[in-house]
């Protein structure tokens, strides 16, 4: 007797190294009560804590700011003006920051608290140092508590949602999985109103415009929007290689509770987080210049090293720092691309030179390497 046909494993949470989880401000802040749902809270960092106990990346993206500082300040209900909204958040945000801190420091875990603007994550120098900080606290074992910096963030320059952010967020940590904690367990095919037959849509392998078009359809005008931004996460995570998925935070221990097989919608990523990273600096970027490089540079670069000063022999071009820059083997033929460390200024000024001068000429004791091997995509890699 063959069979029946079965579709492919979902993957699991355990199979995942970096995990961002997007916590939604419905799900935090009790509005009546003005207050953080602590019991809530409390769940969800144990589950983190669990993750990071094996081993795992977490960082979390949190909401909140707002709500939670509407319900101290005890604001009225109704649209808040913007310079009410980023004063509310000023005064939420410590709030919420210490919640953090507190729940997850039960499990021995220190929380970083990182506030971004949308600049910080489009403008490519501001991207690698923001990217920098979180890759430090991530190898301090920290987890690392993101929000947009609302206190500053203006109408026409901010995210406005955090799912959107948060995606930002993963692609920049080349996390392996973004999940998105709803007031809704994830996609509908159609509005799940009470009395439709709507069903959740378990596996979404590629965001077409008919899965646009559901998220257009579902549900309340709230929540409408909610999921067109969702579907827009997705965009952003899937192709830059992140999986996610979008799973009910209305739950005691949602993410135990996404391990456990609760209904979801998993967005696939086709690969993985580093092969898209790599091919979004080779094929996405332009470049603003070139560094030339010897052969011994050449043979370390293809046995996965990063870039370098001392193998630098000539640097071309007016980049800044983070721009993204074709590499040249001593043949002038291209060899690769990527987003170079230093400005043209100071790279030219540290060609050639051990590590160690590095430090001396530029006198400061950032990181060496003219190109990280994580931003350095090779042909034919
Ligand atoms: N950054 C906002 C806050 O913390 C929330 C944005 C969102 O809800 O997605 O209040």
């Amino acid at each position: 007797m063959s069979k029946a046909p079965s579709s492919p494993p979902l993957p699991t949470l355990p199979s995942f190294r970096r995990i961002v989880v997007k916590v939604g401000s419905s799900l935090l802040v009790d509005s009546a009560a003005g207050a953080i749902k602590r019991a809530w809270l409390e769940s969800l960092a144990a589950d983190i804590a669990a993750l990071h106990t094996e081993g795992r990346d977490v960082l979390v993206v949190s909401s909140g700011a707002i709500a939670l500082g509407r319900a101290v300040l005890g604001l009225p209900r109704g649209a808040l003006k913007l310079e009410e909204a980023q004063a509310a958040a000023a005064v939420g945000q410590i709030a919420l920051a210490r919640a953090w801190s507190e729940v997850l420091s039960v499990h021995d875990i220190t929380a970083g608290q990182v506030l971004v603007t949308l600049q910080d994550t489009e403008e490519r120098r501001r991207y690698l140092n923001a990217r920098s900080t979180m890759t430090k606290l991530l190898e301090w074992r920290a987890v690392p508590v993101i929000n947009e910096n609302d206190t500053v963030a203006t109408t026409e320059i901010r995210y406005g949602d955090n799912d959107r952010l948060a995606a930002r967020v993963a692609t920049m940590v080349s996390a392996d999985l973004l999940v998105l904690l709803s007031d809704i367990d994830g996609l509908y095919d159609k509005p799940p109103v009470p009395g439709s037959d709507a069903k959740l849509v378990p596996v979404v392998a590629r965001i077409t415009p008919g899965i646009e078009a559901m998220a257009g359809a579902s549900g309340s005008e709230l929540s409408r929007g909610g999921m067109v931004t969702k579907i827009e996460a997705g965009k952003i995570a899937t192709t830059a290689g992140t999986h996610m998925v979008i799973a009910s935070g209305h739950v005691p221990h949602p993410l135990a509770r996404i391990a456990e097989g609760a209904p979801c919608t998993w967005f696939l990523t086709p690969a993985n987080p580093v092969t898209a990273r790599k091919k979004w600096i080779a094929g996405s970027l332009e470049p603003r210049g070139a560094v030339h490089i010897d052969a011994g540079a050449v043979r370390a670069l293809r046995t996965g090293k990063s870039l370098l000063p001392a193998g630098v022999v000539k640097v071309e071009g007016a980049f800044g720092k983070g721009d993204a820059v074709v590499v040249r083997g001593p043949d002038g033929a291209e060899i690769g691309r990527g987003l170079i460390a230093y400005d043209a200024e100071d790279a030219d000024k540290i060609k050639r030179r051990s590590s160690a001068d590095v430090l001396v000429i530029l006198g400061s004791g950032g990181r060496v390497e003219m190109i990280h091997r994580d931003d350095l995509a090779l042909r034919g890699e």
